[in-house]
């Protein structure tokens, strides 16, 4: 395919909207390809699809995703799972209609171990993937993040905030690596007019979260569980938003036919201080564990809080599951599989 001359920046969103190919998911296209299908998010939504009577690729190098979270979908001869990293060279017979890209570190902790992988997956792995979309002509829908706004000044953060990030920070190698393949996705929808869609994913939790993970939901139900103390970093007091995992796999569903390249923010507005989740959990769970303090880490974000509107009026979703509801599925999850 040619590239096209670009286009000025900043046309009205219908503008652009109106051009991307409308695609009918006729049976033999009804195909979807998942990087990073072994992951949290990635199981859920392969297992999604699979129920929708998807035929489903599932394209991971689990490197921090576990061949267990598929392991129930490998009876299905709709589902085919190869083991493989995005950064090297994609060669995928037969159709795709729809590529979701959900392959990279996710966890603070894990992408703060692995740097460069990080990098190369939001850099290289996404052109990759991007390169067989308009290979396959398939819709490409891609995971970024909350992240990509840093430490916030505006509460709560809309997609036309540009965000506020330390380039040089621990975070970086996350936060930029997401900006880029949102500059990159951009720069294909322009040349090749391919039809591109972009979630801003926050904090979503739910069944299959790694025990150690180090994120905040699972330490805290783990050490809630265990009767450990639970590690809060800093005063407590920043805020997060936390989005039960059905609700963005229905989420990220419905942008197949979203027909809008612009990002859209996906998560739950209601917004918590760390200290009043953790007294939650406490609660659920019926845990006399301490609550501890620890040094605050580095750019932790202070408020972050997703303004949905786009989401709502455009893709007529919103999450449906209260926190309370979500965190003691959770809870129960672990509670079966700690001892495992
Ligand atoms: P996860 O670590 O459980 O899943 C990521 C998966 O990608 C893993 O299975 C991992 O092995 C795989 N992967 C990583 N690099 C790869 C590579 N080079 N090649 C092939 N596979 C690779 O994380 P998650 O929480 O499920 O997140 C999924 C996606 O959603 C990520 O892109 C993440 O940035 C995004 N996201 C998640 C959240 C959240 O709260 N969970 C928030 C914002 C954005
Ligand atoms: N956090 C915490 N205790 C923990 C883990 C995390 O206080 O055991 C805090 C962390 O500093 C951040 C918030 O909880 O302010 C959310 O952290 P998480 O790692 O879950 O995700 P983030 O939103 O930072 O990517």
């Amino acid at each position: 395919m040619t590239a096209t001359r670009w286009k000025p920046w900043g046309s009205p969103i219908s503008e652009w909207a109106g051009r991307v190919n409308k695609h009918s998911f006729t049976n033999n296209r009804r195909v979807a390809l998942v990087a990073g299908g072994a992951g949290f998010l990635g199981s859920h939504l392969c297992e999604y699809l699979i129920k929708r009577k998807w035929r489903v690729i599932c394209i991971d190098n689990l490197i921090t995703g576990s061949i267990l979270n598929i392991k129930h979908l490998r009876n299905y001869p709709e589902f085919k799972f190869i083991n493989k990293d995005i950064t090297q060279p994609l060669n995928i017979p037969g159709k795709v209609g729809v590529i979701f890209n959900l392959a990279s570190p996710a966890s603070p902790k894990d992408y703060l171990a692995l740097p460069l992988e990080t990098l190369s997956a939001g850099a290289i792995g996404t052109r990759n993937l991007l390169d067989l979309a308009l290979a396959k002509q398939a819709v490409f829908i891609h995971t970024s993040t909350s992240e990509v706004y840093g430490d916030p000044k505006e509460h709560p953060q809309k997609e036309s905030y540009w965000g506020n990030v330390n380039p040089v920070g621990p975070r970086a190698v996350y936060d930029e690596a997401k900006r880029y393949s949102e500059a990159l996705i951009m720069s294909y929808y322009h040349l090749y007019k391919i039809p591109v869609r972009i979630a801003r994913i926050f904090n979503t939790y739910g069944p299959r979260m790694k025990i150690d993970d180090g994120r905040v939901v699972p330490n805290l139900i783990y050490q809630a569980l265990t009767g450990g103390p639970l590690t809060i970093y800093g005063n407590g007091l920043q805020t997060r938003s936390f989005c039960y995992i059905s609700d963005m796999i229905s989420g990220l569903y419905k942008l197949i036919r979203f027909n809008d390249p612009f990002p859209v923010n996906l998560g739950n507005p209601r917004e918590f201080t760390i200290i009043e989740f953790a007294r939650l959990v406490k609660k659920l769970t019926r845990s006399s564990s301490p609550i501890k303090f620890y040094p605050t880490v580095p750019d932790d974000p202070q408020r972050r809080c997703p303004d949905i509107t786009r989401a709502q009026t455009l893709l007529k979703w919103r999450p449906k599951v209260e926190l309370e509801q979500g965190l003691l599925r959770t809870i129960r999850w672990f509670q079966e599989h700690i001892s495992l």
